[in-house]
């Protein structure tokens, strides 16, 4: 099924319509089946938080924008999920930033990474990083620790969409600085990221996008001040907050 088949008049458009993404990129050998589960996941935290763009989520997006902008090695890392649901996002971001994109999967297959790098290059990713598989986040068995050496291995500041618990730990306990982006503000993601973005991706990427744009002449001192009045803690409760219907 495609984009078209849904009503635009369906009162629940926008969230089959990322259904649909989902499913085709399943078609496409993009997206893993356990993609599936993580976006009915992902759809029930966006229900629960009004399906918008909370101001503490963008607060984490403008933070975010300025962390990307401030490192001298950012990457983006992309999974299935990530490349059927928002793959022109990722490139205009990694555009705005200066950032690399890395293919990284949990379920690993040679088939799939090149899928999804191609997907990327037919959305305008000019490089695409992940295939080398020659370097190694420590404390993860072999097939979850795979990255470049070149990219996520020597990269400052890592953007982990819809990431897994261990891996986002294991690349938080190697120093980098992770900017998560994962609905759900209890997952160990987003609690071991320096920036939790909770939001869907779909939201937060264009979001972080404009902000970077914002300040792309702002200098080093600006850029810290907004680092510096990101507080992720609060973040994360503000979220909490919001799903629990408390704001
Ligand atoms: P953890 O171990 O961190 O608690 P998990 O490994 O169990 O999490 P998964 O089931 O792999 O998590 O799902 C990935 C996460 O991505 C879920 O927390 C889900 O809410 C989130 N997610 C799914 N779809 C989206 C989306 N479109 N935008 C943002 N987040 C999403």
């Amino acid at each position: 099924m495609t984009d078209v088949d849904v009503p635009e008049s369906h009162p629940r458009y926008e969230s089959l319509l990322l259904r649909h993404r989902i499913e085709a990129g399943v078609e496409k050998g993009i997206t893993s089946e356990q993609g599936l589960i993580a976006q009915g996941r992902g759809e029930a935290f966006d229900y629960l938080l009004g399906e918008r763009t909370i101001p503490s989520a963008d607060a984490a997006e403008r933070a975010a924008a300025a962390h990307l902008l401030r490192a001298e090695r950012p990457v983006i890392s992309v999974n299935g999920n990530v490349a059927a649901l928002a793959p022109g996002e990722t490139v205009e971001l990694a555009e705005a930033t200066g950032a690399d994109l890395e293919v990284n999967l949990f379920n690993r297959t040679e088939e799939r990474m090149e899928h999804i790098a191609a997907h990327l290059r037919e959305h305008g990713a000019e490089e695409v990083l992940g295939l080398e598989a020659d370097g190694r986040v420590p404390g993860l068995d072999h097939e979850r620790a795979t990255v470049d050496a070149d990219g996520i291995g020597r990269a400052d500041v890592v953007v982990v969409p819809l990431e897994d618990g261990d891996r986002a730990e294991a690349l938080a306990e190697i120093g980098k600085t992770e900017i998560v982006v994962d609905l759900n503000p209890l997952s160990r993601s987003a609690r071991s990221a320096t920036v939790p973005v909770v939001d869907n991706i779909v939201r937060a990427l264009p979001n972080v996008t404009d902000h970077a744009r914002e300040l792309a002449d702002a200098d080093a001192a600006e850029l810290d001040a907004v680092v510096e009045a990101f507080d992720p803690e609060a973040a994360l409760a503000a979220a909490e907050a919001a799903i629990r219907g408390q704001r």
